[in-house]
């Protein structure tokens, strides 16, 4: 691999892990390729996500209004990626709604605010660890939580990786280890939270250096090519996996039935 430092985030290692050739192709070639078209789920999380950290800033609680709220989320509001005004005009009732749950009983009310969506960066020898943490906060028990929010409906446990991302960034940061991290479900207003203990902090920082160390010295990006490929992935049409899509068509049409061959035409 270059020389270059690389930077790596939970995104980037998630891509590594599910094909190497994909990676090289993002991070290290740093390939652009036309946009696919623009996701509705996406632009529908970032407004969510912009709201709730500007939401979050607001220091005087005169302002902590659930009218300011909504009024945050319709700035903040992104357009793309919607097929129609009523579609749009849904998801926009959907984000209302989840404010007001959010509003009426917030799972994440402390005394302090020590992160709001920031980018953090962890500098290391040959790789640079970065991500955004969404908010980090002293709760009423004056334990320090990790707030990550979530948008979509399913309703998952921290994965180790994530986890352990998140711990080492806010290390990074506050220069101590924060005692929670939850993953915060606003379409059920519902928080999952891990506790964090000597043995978490070990496992997460032996995963990301591990996993790291592992990128750094990759020198043969294999591509896992597979039944999703076509649909979910951007650099489909450059990478060889088209190829053997369409040779294995090919293969198959050769194989086909002399009968039936006959019958199609
Ligand atoms: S098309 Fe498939 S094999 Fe090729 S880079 Fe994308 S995910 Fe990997």
């Amino acid at each position: 691999m270059s020389n270059r430092k690389l930077y790596l985030s939970n995104t980037s290692i998630q891509t590594f892990l599910q094909c190497k050739q994909k990676f090289k192709y993002k991070y290290i070639d740093k390939m652009s390729v036309s946009e696919s078209n623009p996701n509705k789920y996406l632009s529908f999380g970032n407004s969510i996500h912009t709201t709730l950290a500007n939401f979050n800033l607001i220091a005087d609680s005169k302002y902590k209004q659930l009218d300011i709220l909504h009024n945050l989320l319709r700035k903040n509001w992104i357009r793309d990626g919607y097929e129609s005004k009523e579609e749009e005009r849904e998801f926009g009732l959907r984000g209302l709604d989840m404010l007001s749950n959010y509003y009426s009983k917030p799972q994440d009310k402390g005394k302090k605010n020590l992160i709001i969506e920031e980018m953090i960066y962890k500098n290391n020898d040959d790789y640079v660890l970065c991500g955004k943490l969404d908010k980090v906060y002293i709760d009423n028990k004056d334990s320090v939580e990790i707030i990550d929010y979530k948008t979509g409906n399913t309703v998952t446990p921290v994965d180790n990786l994530q986890l352990s991302i998140y711990l080492i960034l806010a290390k990074e940061k506050l220069n101590y280890y924060p005692s929670k991290v939850s993953l915060y479900y606003l379409s059920k207003n519902k928080k999952i939270t891990n506790e964090i203990d000597e043995n978490s902090i070990k496992n997460s920082n032996e995963i990301v250096s591990n996993l790291c160390e592992k990128i750094k010295k990759e020198e043969n990006f294999k591509l896992n090519f597979n039944s999703h490929c076509k649909n979910n992935c951007e650099y489909y049409k450059v990478c060889d996996a088209s190829k053997i899509a369409n040779s294995s068509n090919i293969e198959s049409l050769d194989n086909l039935d002399e009968n039936f061959k006959n019958f199609i035409f």
